[in-house]
């Protein structure tokens, strides 16, 4: 697979500092309000990129954080106010209670726009231990320094390869600061807090060696990172937004600690619009998933439509749009039902299709070209229907559209197929293919036809 890396500006080949393992850090929500179509476009990214490259046969670890501490409203002014605990004063709870509620929401969302959980969800208030190495470490290597109200800030420019990712020169941040305030105990105004002092009525603070405080936004994405993916890792995706300044901040904490690179394929995602408009809470356009439903659509809709556009560009969302999606996705499951039951697709014309497909999705997570294969290969008369069948039932590890609903409804597994099927995966992953083919004997003797795929095992009635 290859991904357009920000950090080069060029589309690289993805190959995994482990062979045959990807790991992924996709920066997850701040859970002090609910997440909009906008932010789960973003989040669906990671997904995604893990679907396709596990097309390919690939393992694929991903790690999300949850920010519930240091995402400050205003990044650049000495007096900013930490979302979550402006939010948690507004909605009268603590900041526990309002991470939980939207964490919550977060994952319900998420589960129903068909985005798999990541590997690790790592809270950031769970590893201020971590962030607190980390800085002592950037202090050591002179990378950091702490000034006299007990805040510690990251020196720009000890780090020679600030701004190459945003493209931003020390010289124009130093004069993009010019109108703002800004801490006259920075060394340059770009300098960014690694730990802020906790001033009077802060509700979340924690001791540190430089007094009680609390993190800056970027460092928990560096200390959770390595943490979990180590110090060399392949991927890591956000919003575009996000390219500054808190990726270029977390590319200096990281590599100002390890002293090498640490990342090495930077993936943005593009911002959502609203009929032409910017999608923002002041601006009152604001969809959420369960609107969707509400509305009688099925949620999955919204990624039929998200795939029309490529995931580094703007799309627009419009109420028409996602009605028009609807409609195609149950259109393709109802054509799937027509179709079953499923054959492997052997047949020249269907392997040239399927050669086809994993050649748009490698290529840059060209989504709107595997929309147009799908539309092609419904409407095909060179392909067996029973072998389309097998075709999409298989693409859709990648789409997630769930296009075999219609065909496999009215019939559920029992706990015992269940169970089985956990265990063949399991014999699967450890390399115990005796066992995974003794359990495949075991479920067709009850009448089930078993497939492999890359999220595991699946079954279905043989009709
Ligand atoms: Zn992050």
């Amino acid at each position: 697979m290859r991904l357009f890396n920000s950090l080069t500006r060029a589309v690289e080949p993805v190959e995994p500092v482990e062979p045959g393992h990807v790991k992924i850090y996709a920066c997850g929500p701040t859970v002090y309000r609910y997440a909009h179509l906008g932010n789960l476009r973003t989040f669906m990214l990671g997904d995604l990129i893990r679907r396709a490259l596990e097309l390919e046969g690939l393992a694929v670890t991903l790690v999300m954080n949850i920010t519930d501490v240091g995402h400050m409203v205003d990044e650049s002014s000495p007096e900013a106010i930490d979302k979550m605990q402006l939010a948690a004063e507004d909605e009268g709870l603590t900041p526990t209670e309002l991470a939980e509620k939207y964490t919550r929401a977060f994952l319900e969302d998420s589960a129903a726009l068909g985005i798999r959980p990541a590997d690790r969800y790592p809270k950031a208030t769970e590893h201020i231990g971590d962030m607190i190495r980390l800085i002592e470490r950037l202090i050591e290597r002179g990378h950091a320094y702490v000034v006299d109200t007990g805040s510690v800030y990251f020196d720009v420019q000890s780090f020679p390869g600030y701004g190459r990712l945003s493209g931003n020169t020390l010289d124009a941040l130093r004069s993009g600061h010019r109108d703002l305030e800004v801490d006259p105990r920075k060394r340059h105004p770009a300098d960014f807090a690694l730990w802020k002092a906790a001033g009077p009525g802060r509700l979340m603070v924690w001791d540190s060696p430089w007094g009680p405080g609390f993190p800056g936004w970027h460092i928990e994405c560096s200390a959770m990172s390595m943490r979990y993916l180590g110090d060399r890792f392949d991927i890591h995706t956000g919003g575009t937004d996000l390219r500054f300044p808190h990726h270029e901040d977390e590319i200096a904490q990281s590599e100002g600690a390890v002293g090498h690179q640490v990342v090495r394929i930077w993936v943005h995602g593009g911002h959502l619009r609203l009929a032409g408009h910017k999608i923002a809470k002041s601006a009152g356009n604001v969809v959420r998933v369960p609107e969707l439903a509400q509305r009688g659509l099925d949620p999955l809709a919204f990624r039929w439509l998200a795939f029309q556009t490529r995931y580094r560009s703007e799309m627009d969302f419009t109420w028409e749009a996602i009605e028009a999606a609807d409609h195609r996705v149950r259109q393709l499951r109802r054509r799937m039902a027509e179709w079953a039951p499923g054959a492997a697709p052997t047949s020249e014309a269907a392997r040239a299709f399927d050669e086809r497909f994993r050649a748009r999705i490698a290529d840059d997570l060209d989504l709107p070209g595997a929309v147009v294969l799908v539309n092609e290969l419904v409407s095909s008369t060179d392909v067996p229907p029973a072998e389309r069948y097998g075709l999409l039932a298989s693409w859709d590890h990648v789409l997630g559209l769930d296009l075999e609903r219609e065909a496999t409804s009215g019939w559920r597994p029992s706990d015992r197929m269940r169970e089985l099927v956990a265990e063949r995966d399991r014999a699967r992953a450890a390399r115990d293919y005796a066992t995974a083919d003794r359990i495949r004997d075991e479920l067709e003797s009850m009448g089930l036809e078993v497939m492999d795929g890359p999220s595991g095992t699946t079954i279905r009635p043989r009709i």
